[in-house]
Formats: structure tokens, C-alpha cells, sequence
């Protein structure tokens, strides 16, 4: 079976949070069982070329439709990290990929819908037949679309189509003239039963047209899927969701054992595992110096994540004040994208300033988080929605025990220590309802109780986590007898 994932992301070419996490980790579980996969990416100026090996150019020349023009695209492909991956970089005078972001430019649209349609067009000319495309996000959910509109009209054999929902508050909502853009007939596609957009009468969304179009439709945990099933959590397309509820399911993430492994991780101080916890010690030690933060008997707990609301941006501002009163040093490391929020926390850095027992980093550094989440003893997670999250597991996987609210994934992976019906063994961490300064104190109150009173029961919650299974392996499966099931 040959399997091509296209994205926005795939780590650690191409990461911005979570979607490259997720292309990478399933691409390599599909090719560890033997599948014949490839991810293609656009080729960023921003992409981490030191990670590609043998990268050559790859299929004919390519001219690729813009309304009534063609872009010529160059095309190379190489490996990264054992994934065969193709980057596609646009020659044209917009240079959609020379921004030095992946994300956050005022056409992102047409960006990504440029490159939707490059893929498929490079699919096509070079004559390859993928069993399955998966798509992810709105990034990429005009390719079902296009497929089903455009290319099999052009004699393709038809690939079986499978898209993911990572996170269902951003959904690609555009004017009409993405559509020409592409090659669709706006007159065509702006029907309530095709791509548009539930609110807003006279815009496009995209992500609705992966759903509406694909074979199968995945969301990131089984949580997740029910809220965005059932309730204002899926944002506008719950109808669209429930119309193909036959073809929807949640399949959880996992995290990839080779980078998230503290017993072999290059990036931190000093490898530990179950029987070497003491060595955690020595990465917290590393990390207070790092960060200038005092040595003292305190638990670390950390924040690290993307700043924006979703994530609970206020509650997290919240425990940065707290976890110091408490007995406790805080750490953050984040990294906003809306300016706004920036200055928010770049004012509270200034505020914490020279405090022994708070430091926040604000920025993204891959290095940094390996090393917060091997010294941490708590990593707070507070989101106000959470499709799946990777942090919690991450977290657990170093001994870091999450301290989250129970929503989508988190509420899949995180089992209260105090309360819940799990047998101790796989209890793992704190959990929290109400999205409230007192919600999480509610939590982080008992996770600092035990962590100060029984050292002893803190250390069998970190055992549990660690030896908790969020490995891809089981997510690789059910996502084979996915593809399997929509090919028969
Ligand atoms: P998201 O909604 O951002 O995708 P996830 O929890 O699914 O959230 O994944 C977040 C991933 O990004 C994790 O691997 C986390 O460690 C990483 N991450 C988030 N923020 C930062 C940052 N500022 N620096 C480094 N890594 C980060």
C-alpha cells in the first residue's frame, strides 16, 4: 500500500506544534510496518534542510494552474528522519514559502491553497498513484476537493482520501476567489451541501470540504471527537460532522518513542528511566541553573506551550503567580504568534524578572522543552479545548506528572490520582473541570500536597505515567485497518 501524508508541518523539517509531530510519528509507524509512505511539504525558506539527506530533484517539470496563469514549481525529494519526503518550492514573484514562518501571513490562504493544488498536480505529471492520500487540517483539505472535482476528470485513478482534524478552530475560511484560484467554479462549489461556510453566506471553508469530500475523516482522540460531534466545541461544523458521522472517528495520537526517550536523549543533562529516577534530579539541577532559578527543595512546574487562548493563556498567567506562593518555581516556555498576546507575557517576564522562583522563556526552542520536561515534576496544561494533546504524554514519558482540565485528549490520557474509577497503577496525573483560577488551584493544590507530604506515592505517580503506553504503535493500527477499510 502506498501512502502519501500532505501537511503543513511534518517535524523536524517543518514543525510549528503538534500537526508535525503527528505526520512525522505516523509516517515512520506506517513505514516500520513495511508501508510505502512519503509526506509532501512545501519547501519553506524557513525548512530545516540540515535534516534532509540526498535531496534531488524529482518527477518532470512542473507548471502548476494559478487562476488564468501557471507557477513553475521546483520539486526535490529526499529522506528525513527514514520518511521519504517531496518539498515543492514555488518560483513566483508572491514567494509563498520565503517568508521565514510556516504560518501567520495574511494570505495563508492562498498559500496553502496554491499548494494543495501544486501536490496533486505533481501527483499527477509524475504519474503517481497513491493508494491513500491523507490530508491534515484545512492546510490541505482543498485536496479532496480537487480530486474528486478536478483530477479525476483527468483520468486518475482515484486515491482513497482520509483527513484529520487537528484542531477545529482554525477551519481555512476564505472569499470565492480561492476557489478560482485553484481551478473551482465558485457558482459550483458555494452550496450549503458543498463548501460553504455555515456562518458567513458569502465565504468558502475549507475544512469543510475535507470532510465533506474524504473517505474517512479523523479527529485526534475519541474525546475530542464526541465534543466536536455534540456540542459548540466543533465550531460551526457540527452538522457537516454529524451528516458523515458513518465515515468520522477519533483516533488517539501518539508520540514518538525515538525522540521523546529519556533514557537516551541527547538534548538533556543526564539520561534516567523507572530505575535511574534520581538522574531527573540532575536535569532539574542543570535547568535551575540554566534559568537562573534557585536551588532549593521546590517541585518545577512547567508550562510549555503555544500563547493563545486556546491553550488557557489566562489561567497559565495565573499559575505563573501562584506556583511561587505555594511553595513551588514556575516555568513557561511559549511562543504567541498574535502580537497582542506577546506583550501580555513579555510583561510578565519583566515582572518576574530576578525571581528565584520564576522564570518564563518566551520563544520556541526545541532544546529547551526536552530539557524543561526532564526536570519538571508538574507540567500544567490548562487548555480551554485540547483536540489531543502531546504535551501531557510527553510530559509523563519524562516523569513529569500533567496537571490538566478534562477536555478531548487530555481527558483520554490523564487519570485523576484522587478521584476516577482506574486502578492506581494507572493513575497519572491531576485533572480539573472548570475553567477557573480556582478549577486549576483545585488540582495543582493536590499535586503540590503530595509532591511536599508523600514523596514516596509523587514518585509511584511519575512511575505511572512513565510506563503508561503512548506509543504510536497502537495508533499505527487502527489507522491501517482505516485505510484498509476505505480501499475495499
Ligand atoms: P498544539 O496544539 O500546539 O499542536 P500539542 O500539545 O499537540 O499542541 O503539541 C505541542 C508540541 O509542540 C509539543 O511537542 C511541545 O513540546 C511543542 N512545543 C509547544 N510550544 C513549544 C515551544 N515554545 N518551544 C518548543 N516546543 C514547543
Amino acid at each position: 500500500m502506498q501512502i502519501t501524508m500532505v501537511a503543513a508541518e511534518c517535524a523536524p523539517i517543518a514543525k510549528a506544534g503538534g500537526l508535525g509531530d503527528f505526520v512525522h510519528g505516523l509516517a515512520r509507524g506506517l513505514a516500520a510496518r513495511g508501508r510505502q509512505v512519503q509526506v509532501i511539504v512545501p519547501r519553506y525558506d524557513c525548512l530545516r534542510l540540515d535534516c534532509v539527506s540526498n535531496l534531488q530533484p524529482v518527477g518532470p517539470e512542473l507548471w502548476v494552474p494559478y487562476y488564468d496563469e501557471r507557477i513553475r514549481c521546483d520539486v526535490q525529494c529526499g529522506q528525513a528522519d527514514g520518511i521519504r519526503v517531496i518539498l515543492i518550492g514555488p518560483s513566483s514573484a508572491q514567494g509563498f514559502f520565503d517568508r521565514g514562518v510556516i504560518y501567520g501571513e495574511p494570505d495563508d490562504l492562498e498559500r496553502f491553497a496554491f499548494f494543495s493544488r501544486a501536490l496533486l498536480e505533481y501527483l499527477h505529471r509524475a504519474g503517481e498513484r497513491p493508494d491513500v492520500i491523507h490530508c491534515n487540517d484545512w492546510h490541505t483539505a482543498l485536496v479532496p476537493v480537487l480530486v474528486r472535482e478536478v483530477y479525476t476528470g483527468l483520468g486518475v485513478t482515484r486515491p482513497r482520501l482520509c483527513t484529520t482534524l487537528h484542531n477545529l478552530g482554525y477551519q481555512g475560511v476564505a472569499g470565492a476567489s480561492v476557489l478560482r484560484q485553484v481551478g473551482l467554479d465558485p457558482e459550483r462549489m458555494m452550496t450549503p451541501d458543498r463548501l460553504l461556510d455555515p456562518h458567513q453566506p458569502t465565504a468558502v471553508n475549507l475544512l469543510k470540504g475535507g470532510i465533506l469530500y474524504s473517505d474517512s475523516v479523523t479527529t485526534v482522540s475519541p474525546s475530542y471527537a464526541r465534543e466536536i460531534l455534540g456540542t459548540e466545541v466543533g465550531m460551526g461544523l457540527q452538522e457537516t460532522l454529524r451528516a458523515c458521522e458513518h465515515k468520522f472517528a477519533g483516533v488517539l495520537n501518539g508520540i514518538d518513542y525515538d525522540t521523546w526517550n529519556p533514557q537516551s536523549d541527547p538534548k538533556i543533562a543526564r539520561g534516567f528511566w523507572v530505575d535511574s529516577l534520581p538522574n531527573k534530579a540532575v536535569n532539574k539541577m542543570e535547568l535551575r541553573r540554566r534559568l537562573g532559578l534557585s536551588e532549593v527543595r521546590k517541585p518545577i512546574a512547567a508550562v510549555v506551550s503555544r500563547l493563545d487562548q486556546q491553550k488557557g493563556m489566562d489561567l497559565m498567567v495565573h499559575a505563573m503567580r501562584r506556583v511561587p506562593m505555594s511553595g513551588g518555581q514556575a516555568v513557561l516556555l511559549g511562543a504567541a504568534q498574535d502580537p497582542e498576546i506577546d506583550a501580555r507575557f513579555r510583561v510578565l517576564q519583566g515582572e518576574m524578572k530576578g525571581n528565584p522562583d520564576c522564570h518564563l522563556e518566551l520563544g520556541y526552542d526545541e532544546e529547551l522543552a526536552h530539557q524543561i520536561y526532564a526536570a519538571a515534576d508538574l507540567v500544567l496544561i490548562p487548555s480551554l479545548y485540547e483536540p489531543c494533546g502531546l504535551t501531557q504524554m510527553i510530559a509523563m514519558r519524562y516523569g513529569a506528572v500533567p496537571v490538566a482540565r478534562r477536555v478531548g485528549g487530555l481527558a483520554d490520557t490523564v487519570f485523576d490520582a484522587n478521584y476516577g474509577d482506574k486502578a492506581f497503577e494507572e493513575r497519572n496525573g491531576y485533572l480539573f473541570d472548570h475553567y477557573t483560577q480556582a478549577g486549576l488551584d483545585s488540582a495543582l493544590d493536590r499535586a503540590l500536597w503530595l509532591w511536599f507530604r508523600y514523596p514516596e506515592y509523587f514518585r509511584q505517580l511519575r512511575i505511572n505515567g512513565m510506563r503508561t503506553d503512548h506509543s504510536w504503535d497502537r495508533s499505527v493500527q487502527q489507522y491501517l485497518d482505516l485505510y484498509d477499510r476505505i480501499r475495499r
